[in-house]
């Protein structure tokens, strides 16, 4: 699994940030994060595709957070998408999306499958569900966690042909975790298999203030991606905008025993957000600070993180819409 932020800052863009979106890269497909506004050229520049978009998920209607989405479902529009989307968000969404749909004429072609969010599995896929819980903000907000389980095992061929079970689709269904009957002997996966394969989760924090509920719904997270709009001198800025400063995501990281934390959506006024880092990290050694562009591969015990090449300079700045993406206008 891989989150790719297209943009850090909370409220107003920055030269070096554009305002909170989120792409996770699962199994099953691409999930986007709220949508702020610039979030789809975000896209253009980082070589993201949205008609591979499956689902997108909106923490809160505070603008830094949604006006990147009408603009982006106008786009899969103008592209001919087909495939359904999916849209989760507090119940306001949907009727700011009748009102978009009703005064710019947008009869999407594509099925648009709408969802309130709601505490509990809000989207599944395959492998692939995503959780949602209620976050404290001035207005009403969620927090979300995408939960990836590998059901495919490691697969013992040696074992299966002692045991005489022939190839095929009993292999496969083994190796599915199911357990199956041979020559009136039932065989279960265990006796062929690897245990399954613990499941990837990220948790993502939206705005908030911190709370309990919070901590218990990203424990044992390998990755959260928590807010962090203040550095601990604006403590009370913070409480009073139901927002979290870098030490509140470092204790909610601790507090929820989550293997790493990256903290985002940072107030303009810090142009370098190291002074947020090195607060979070004397409470969580492993944080690190979200920049736009950068990747972060998230692996069972590890992270790795790199910034991407983006597509933008010289060649690269070919407008390949039309020809790449399905569409010329
Ligand atoms: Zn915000
Ligand atoms: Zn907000």
């Amino acid at each position: 699994m891989q989150a790719i932020f297209l943009g850090t800052s909370s409220a107003v863009p920055t030269v070096e940030r554009n305002i909170v979106s989120i792409v996770v890269g699962t199994s099953e497909g691409q999930l986007m994060f709220d949508c702020g506004e610039g979030s789809q050229r975000q896209m253009l520049y980082a070589d993201l595709n949205p008609m591979k978009l499956k689902a997108i998920f909106i923490t809160h209607m505070h603008f830094d957070h949604i006006m990147g989405l009408v603009g982006l479902m106008m786009t899969m529009e103008l592209l001919n998408r087909t495939e359904p989307l999916t849209i989760v968000g507090p119940s306001g969404l949907r009727k700011m999306l009748d009102f978009f749909e009703r005064e710019l004429y947008m009869n999407h072609r594509y099925e648009l499958i709408f969802r309130s969010a709601e505490p509990g599995t809000v989207y599944k896929k395959g492998e692939v569900r995503v959780e949602a819980e209620k976050s404290m903000h001035s207005t009403e907000s969620y927090s979300y966690k995408v939960v990836q389980i590998k059901k495919k095992r490691k697969f013992h061929t040696e074992k299966a042909i002692e045991l005489g079970i022939p190839q095929g689709p009993l292999w496969g269904k083994l190796q599915m975790g199911e357990t199956v009957e041979f020559n009136s002997r039932t065989i279960k996966p265990e006796e062929v298999c690897e245990p399954p394969a613990r499941p990837i989760t990220v948790g993502i924090s939206g705005d908030t203030a911190p709370t309990d509920s919070l901590v218990e719904f990203f424990t044992g997270v390998n990755l959260l991606i928590y807010e962090s709009t203040f550095s601990s001198d604006l403590q009370d800025r913070a409480r009073e905008m139901l927002h979290s400063t870098s030490i509140d995501a470092a204790h909610v990281a601790l507090k929820s025993g989550a293997g790493y934390l990256i903290i985002y959506h940072f107030s303009e006024r810090y142009r370098d957000v190291k002074l947020l880092e090195s607060e979070a990290k004397s409470v969580f050694e492993k944080t690190t600070a979200a920049r736009d562009f950068m990747k972060v591969e998230i692996l069972e015990n590890s992270i790795k993180v790199e910034q991407l090449k983006l597509r933008c300079a010289g060649k690269d700045a070919d407008n390949k819409v039309g020809t790449k993406r399905g569409r010329s206008f």
